[in-house]
């Protein structure tokens, strides 16, 4: 079956059902053409044009694919239909609200069970940027595409219109090659959640607290599986390891020559004795759930004398970004998950 349509830019949406019939809703001006197999669109690719195929609603997801101008005589594309592409869970929810009040009111409004904790995750997000307990403004927007798992929350990409910045952050769950974990993107391809410029862990899966998140707390939270090395942040000797275990669990310090100590604390197991000097980047055990500690995560903690540190402040922060060889599949996520929040409004 073939379909016309005509205008720019060449962006296709296609809405397919179960019995596999296309319709797309178009703006063009000229005359591409897609057909659908029960596997594959099929279309005939302009030479000087992008084109987008996708998103598709319903019971069956095809991925948003950009096909690139030929450069040469328009040809023949295929672009094969995964179905599921965007989760084996086939509904996200989406909650899409103008912010009252505070934030966690705005979420817990439209979602009395979850809203909470939603509010939560939403704020760790975009926390980088703004701080979404003080700067909210009346007008801001705040967009989520999430779904409750096993392990609590789960964000696919999310939005904040911000009065106070004068735009709109995005961001957008993407797993980098080579990561142990998918994290949070803006569309340029930097990512959203900043890591420090030194860790004490290769990798994680996201920091749950920073300094003073919760009265009392003096370090930074990585929630991460049990095993995982955890590493000097700095050379320095081994102060003491083990102590205060009914709280701390299994646990590290480090003192650095400047007399800083750094405590890791949860561990499942440690690999160094007081008196030990380590270097920067040394295994010192591996991270774990030990103590007082609820769920899989590394307590990182910093003191100078009676002062509490901030670890964003003393080893400084930075943003990773996507690497090259990776682009096409991010900038095709970014459409896809676009097209995810963008679904939301349509069915409003
Ligand atoms: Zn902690």
């Amino acid at each position: 079956m073939n379909h016309s349509f005509t205008g720019r830019p060449w962006l296709l949406y296609g809405l397919l059902t179960t019995s596999l019939s296309l319709n797309l809703y178009m703006v063009t001006h000229r005359a591409p053409t897609a057909a659908l197999s029960a596997d594959a669109v099929e279309i005939v690719q302009p030479a000087s044009e992008t084109t987008t195929i996708g998103p598709v609603t319903g019971t069956t997801r095809v991925p948003v694919e950009v096909v690139q101008p030929t450069q040469g005589e328009a040809k023949k594309v295929r672009v094969p239909i995964q179905r599921d592409v965007i989760s084996s869970d086939p509904d996200w929810n989406i909650l899409d609200e103008e912010v009252t009040h505070s934030l966690a009111r705005t979420f817990s409004k439209a979602d009395a069970d979850k809203g909470a904790q939603l509010s939560a995750a939403y704020a760790r997000l975009f926390h980088w940027d703004i701080d979404l307990r003080r700067d909210l403004r009346k007008g801001d927007q705040v967009r989520v595409a999430w779904k409750e798992t096993d392990q609590g929350i789960e964000i696919a990409a999310a939005s904040f219109k911000s009065g106070k910045l004068g735009q709109t952050l995005k961001a957008y769950r993407f797993q980098r090659r080579g990561d142990a974990y998918p994290s949070y993107w803006q569309e340029n391809g930097s990512e959203i959640t900043r890591r420090l410029k030194i860790d004490p862990l290769a990798d994680y899966e996201m920091i749950t607290a920073l300094l003073r998140d919760r009265p009392g707390h003096d370090g930074m939270d990585f929630k991460v599986d049990v095993g995982t090395p955890i590493l000097a942040t700095r050379a320095g000797t081994v102060k003491r390891t083990n102590w205060n275990t009914r709280s701390n669990g299994n646990c590290v310090e480090v003192r650095f020559s400047d007399g800083t100590l750094a405590k890791y604390l949860h561990l499942s197991k440690t690999g160094v004795k007081p008196g030990q000097k380590v270097k920067l980047g040394q295994v010192l055990g591996e991270s774990g759930n030990t103590g007082h500690s609820t769920a899989p995560h590394l307590h990182y903690q910093l003191n100078k004398g009676k002062r509490v540190l901030d670890p964003m402040d003393f080893h400084g922060i930075t943003a990773r970004a996507i690497q090259t060889g990776e682009r096409d599949a991010f900038d095709s996520n970014v459409a896809r998950l676009d097209a995810l929040l963008g679904n939301a409004l349509a069915r409003r």
